[in-house]
């Protein structure tokens, strides 16, 4: 990274264990959400510099150091790549506040965090085993091999970069997998600088992790098109998924998909209030609401509507807007412009379909302790499930409250949209709990608790929300695949049709 004449840092792209600009030469500007100016030039990669990439990848996959590795000294790696990140958390964090304007706060916290990816699946590294099957045929020896799956493409979104990459690179490593990074045109500089101050340092062989930078069309599709990559793992919206997916049917890859949400949080009569208000908002307004898993419909059961919405508004009013930097800021700027559009564009439709605005509902400039990308946190009543507010993502601070009569009209109502990443349920009875928990169809169910994750639980989603599941130990399927080895003892190799020679005549 440098100081270009212009002030802005100039970042190259790691492809090959060498730091590199574009094969153009072209260069694309990443913005600070919270000033709204540019910072930082950015390699803008094409399709020449993905197939240098996927072919570094597959060089390293192939026949190099890290292919010859044992499974231990690459769990080694996970666990040294996991020190350095704890070594550099803070700078980490403060890069990614910078580029997606989300609050020092959740992004100090989910930076402390990461390193567990590592040592966990560093730890299952060398705990990936075949088996020996007994098979149907006399005298034969099989067994089963689980390899490695080739190059993995991942494809990350702008709200999380270093934590979705994590839940990518952490089991695809482990399953000794290479890989070729694509992060979000608007915010590629932390995976850049992850790049620099743990892959280069954790002294992993060139080729082994690669990043392009770069715009989803230009960068995306030659990555998820390559036939050098084998696997594609996806986290973005549900369209772009479903683009990216058919993309990669064409050529037979393995496809994990992280998507979008419109999750139901729903709140039973007999829960304690103070935590389901307070679950309720963190649920929707922490991370400005650009989380996949926000809890963005609020389902009431009627006989408390009323006054849960009041606790709801008292408790909302106070939240503080500011600079994400602050520890002390709640809520922060939208990231990109588009999406500050889109938000304020949903605010509207949601007016027009008849939903009473009871908070926000529009910009929040400077006299709110906002700025130029700040949407008011701002709470609907009145949805009816079937709006456009109630069924499609906005990906921001805004909620819809929806009323419910009993369990069967909650469950109802939260799967009556396309989507199934997260849920949670509100309530002190544990019959009711665990009867809504199989009955909500998503990925996650949280009871009396809200966006919780850990390296060690399943995540994905159900329906439009994504294919497969990161985090936990199944994870690490989606980087494997299996082959048989069959050896033969039997005379003639046990084959039925063996063809006669002149000699047995
Ligand atoms: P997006 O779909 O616009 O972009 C995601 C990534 O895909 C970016 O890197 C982008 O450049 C790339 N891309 C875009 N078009 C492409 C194409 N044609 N081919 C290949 N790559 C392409 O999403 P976003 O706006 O960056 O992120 C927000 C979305 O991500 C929301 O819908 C959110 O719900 C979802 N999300 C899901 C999860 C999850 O785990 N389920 C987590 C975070 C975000």
């Amino acid at each position: 990274m440098q100081d270009a004449p212009t002030g802005l840092k100039t970042f190259q792209t790691y492809i090959d264990g060498k730091w590199v600009d574009s094969v153009s030469g072209k260069r694309l500007l990443t913005s600070d959400p919270y000033t709204g100016k540019p910072w930082a030039e950015i390699p803008e990669c094409e399709a020449a510099d993905v197939n240098n990439a996927v072919e570094a990848a597959y060089r390293a996959f192939d026949n190099g150091p890290w292919a010859r590795m044992t499974q231990t000294a690459r769990g080694r790696v996970l666990r040294k790549i996991a020190d350095l990140i704890e070594k550099n958390a803070n700078y980490l964090a403060e890069i990614e506040v910078r580029d997606n304007g989300k609050l020092i706060s959740e992004m100090s916290a989910q930076l402390k965090y990461l390193p567990e990816w590592y040592y966990y699946y560093g730890g299952l590294a060398d705990k990936i085993q075949g088996s020996v099957v007994p098979v149907d045929k006399p005298d034969h020896f099989t067994y089963i091999l689980r390899e490695p799956i080739g190059v993995c493409g991942m494809i990350i979104p702008w709200n999380s970069p270093l934590l979705l990459t994590g839940w990518k690179l952490a089991p695809a490593l482990a399953a000794g997998c290479t890989a070729v990074i694509k992060p979000s045109e608007y915010t590629s500089a932390s995976l850049l600088e992850f790049m620099r101050l743990v892959i280069e340092e954790a002294d992993l062989p060139p080729g082994v992790v690669n990043v392009v930078t770069g715009y989803g069309q230009a960068a995306g599709e030659p990555l998820v098109t390559h036939p050098k990559v084998s696997k594609v793992a996806f986290t973005g919206g549900s369209l772009t998924g479903s683009r990216v997916a058919s993309l990669a049917g064409q050529t037979f890859k393995k496809v994990s998909l992280e998507l979008g949400g419109k999750s139901p949080n729903i709140v039973f009569d007999d829960c304690i209030m103070e935590d389901a208000v307070s679950g309720a908002i963190s649920g929707i307004f922490a991370a400005t609401g650009q989380t996949c898993i926000a809890g963005s419909r609020l389902l009431v059961q009627e006989n408390i509507h009323d006054e849960f919405v009041e606790k709801l508004i008292d408790m909302a009013k106070t939240a503080k807007l500011g600079n994400p930097m602050s520890f002390e800021t709640q809520v922060g700027p939208v990231t990109t412009p588009p999406q500050y559009e889109k938000i304020l564009g949903y605010i509207d439709i949601a007016k027009g379909e008849g939903a009473n605005c009871v908070l926000g509902g529009g910009p929040a400039g400077a006299d709110m302790g906002g700025g130029k990308y700040f949407v008011q946190p701002t709470v609907f009543t009145g949805v009816d499930n079937k709006m456009r507010i109630a069924q499609e993502e906005v990906f921001g601070p805004v909620l819809s409250v929806i009323k419910f009569k009993d369990e069967d009209d909650a469950a109802a109502i939260a799967n009556d949209v396309m989507y199934g990443l997260g849920s949670g349920v509100w309530t002190q009875s544990i019959k009711r709990a665990t009867t809504m928990a199989q009955r909500i169809r998503a990925g996650t169910v949280w009871v009396n608790t809200y966006r919780a994750v850990s390296f060690t639980m399943p995540f994905g989603g159900y329906k439009s929300s994504g294919l497969g599941r990161e985090n936990g130990q199944d994870a690490i399927n989606e980087y494997l695949q299996t082959k048989s080895v069959w050896i033969s003892n039997a005379p003639g190799g046990g084959n039925p049709f063996v063809m006669k020679t002149a000699a047995d005549d």
